[in-house]
């Protein structure tokens, strides 16, 4: 079966930090690939706009390089790169300076929809919305994109948030989480609440836990620097797997829609208990036979940044009071792999042998590589050796189900998609990114004070034996981790 392509409306995107890695990467290719499927209308505009002058005939030779260097050679075909290219204009501009502004005016069309990008640091978010509005670029419809870090911690949220809505009001700012434009976290919501099957048995009584595991192989690698004044926590679980247990643990919004949909993910933050020191793992990746240690890799032994967090959070509500949420994400472990791993409760009662096998039913919600999703039931092996047990998955690949479209196309592709079209209901609302780091803040601050020094791990491990024993303790065990 393929995938349906709808064409969005036509648009104009400037996509500040047009130069840059992000755009490079992932902005301009996933561009051409919905361009090339049809959903980028022909007429539709892309502008790059970034500090130091190039004029357009070079953009395009710059964005033809990010396309040959970041997608499949299958995927440009040299007309339709062509098309795309012609899309492409690109003024020079300095977000903190009034150059350029005024120049950009007349390549942006009226009765269009106007998006605007900030694919730059935090820091010129609030300059580069002032000058919009300044040099009258942006309408009440226009909309802005913003890339993560939003914030460091809760203060300096709020002051991103202030600096935005200085300018633009919420339902125009479009706060980017790309873990939420992947295919397998909105089917998450789909099968959720399109179903009858799965809801009557989403809570305490039938769900014995939660695991949500956000792996990768690498190291901080040439990010050191920024990443050792961040760590796994902001890296990671203040935004990306915090809105995917949000996502798991939210009652049903009363419609799919952006702000009902929010409203009910702002609940859970709200209903999570205070992280605490004693549920918490943190570990350092330790040197390999050839890889540096996160010490070398930061260049400060004297580091206490976390490359690795294991928690076990609660949520004090009643469909999840007693059900524990065990979160993980590290650097340098033994697969690269993200998953949401459901695991329910054992029967009541076994009618079989207790040598007969079997395990409780699982969920197992994949979102890297190879997503999809199975559930994994009990059955009887096949075969003549009498009621022997075995759990076997009811297998979703999207890959093989929906063709390479569905599977293949990128979250920052689909995300643009959904700003065309509009749509915020997986875009962060200022009140939710504060939500969590409210959380955030005060186990970050404890671990400041108190000078809590990670756990070295082994590379290619599971991350510090700790972690493994943090479920241990409840008779529990991580699903292994294993691409
Ligand atoms: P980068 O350093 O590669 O590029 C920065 C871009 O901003 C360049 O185009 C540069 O010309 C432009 N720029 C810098 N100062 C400017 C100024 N004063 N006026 C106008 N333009 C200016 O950065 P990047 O890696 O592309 O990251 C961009 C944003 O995306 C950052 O907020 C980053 O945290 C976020 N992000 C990046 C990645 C990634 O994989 N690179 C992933 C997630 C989030």
């Amino acid at each position: 079966m393929a995938a349906r392509i709808i064409p969005v409306e036509d648009f104009d995107l400037v996509i500040f930090g047009g130069t840059g890695d992000l755009a490079r990467r992932k902005i301009l290719p996933g561009l051409y690939r919905r361009f090339a499927t049809g959903q980028m209308p022909p007429e539709a505009r892309i502008i790059g706009a970034a500090r130091g002058e190039m004029d357009a005939e070079g953009y395009r030779a710059f964005v033809r390089a990010a396309l040959n260097e970041f997608l499949a050679p299958g995927d440009c075909a040299p007309a339709d790169v062509a098309r795309f290219l012609d899309r492409l204009d690109f003024q020079s501009v300095d977000a903190r300076g009034e150059g350029g502004w005024d120049e950009m005016k007349p390549k942006l069309r009226e009765g269009v929809v106007r998006a605007f990008y900030f694919s730059v640091s935090p820091s010129l978010f609030g300059d580069i919305a002032e000058r919009l509005r300044t040099h009258g670029l942006a309408h009440r419809d226009s909309r802005i994109v913003v890339e993560k870090p939003f914030g460091h911690d809760l203060a300096s949220a709020k002051a991103l948030n202030a600096e935005l809505a200085a300018h633009f009001a919420e339902d125009q700012i479009y706060r980017i989480d790309h873990y939420l434009g992947k295919e397998t976290v909105q089917n998450l919501m789909a099968v959720r609440f399109g179903n009858i099957l799965f809801e009557p048995l989403w809570n305490h009584q039938y769900i014995d836990n939660v695991q949500i595991t956000v792996a990768e192989t690498v190291g901080v690698g040439g990010r050191g620097s920024y990443y050792d004044h961040s760590g796994a926590m902001r890296d990671m679980v203040q935004n990306h797997i915090m809105q995917l247990l949000c996502l798991i643990a939210m009652e049903p919004p009363a419609k799919f829609d952006p702000d009902a949909v929010r409203d009910e993910k702002l609940k859970v933050i709200r209903a999570l208990d205070p992280a605490t020191r004693e549920h918490t793992v943190r570990g350092q990746y330790a040197a390999g036979s050839d890889t540096p240690s996160y010490f070398d890799d930061v260049e400060n032994d004297a580091s206490e940044t976390e490359s690795f967090i294991a928690m076990q959070l609660s949520i004090s509500n009643w469909r999840w009071k007693g059900t524990p949420f065990f979160i993980r994400t590290g650097k340098r472990m033994k697969a690269r792999l993200s998953e949401i791993v459901i695991t329910f409760q054992p029967t009541p009662h076994s009618i079989f042998d207790a040598d007969a096998g079997g395990m409780p039913n699982q969920l197992v919600i994949r979102l890297q590589p190879n997503e999809g999703m199975d559930l994994r039931v009990t059955i009887k092996e096949p075969g003549p050796g009498g009621m022997r047990l075995i759990d076997v998955p009811l297998d979703m690949t999207f890959a093989e189900r929906f063709g390479q479209e569905a599977a293949g196309s990128d979250a920052y592709e689909r995300l643009i998609m959904d700003v065309i079209r509009g749509n915020q209901t997986l875009f962060m609302r200022g009140d939710e990114v504060e939500a969590a780091w409210a959380w955030t803040d005060p186990i970050l601050k404890e671990w400041e004070e108190k000078h809590d020094r990670p756990i070295p791990y082994e590379p290619g491990s599971a991350g510090p034996d700790q972690s493994l024993a943090l479920l241990h303790r409840s008779g529990r065990a991580w699903r292994e981790i294993k691409a």
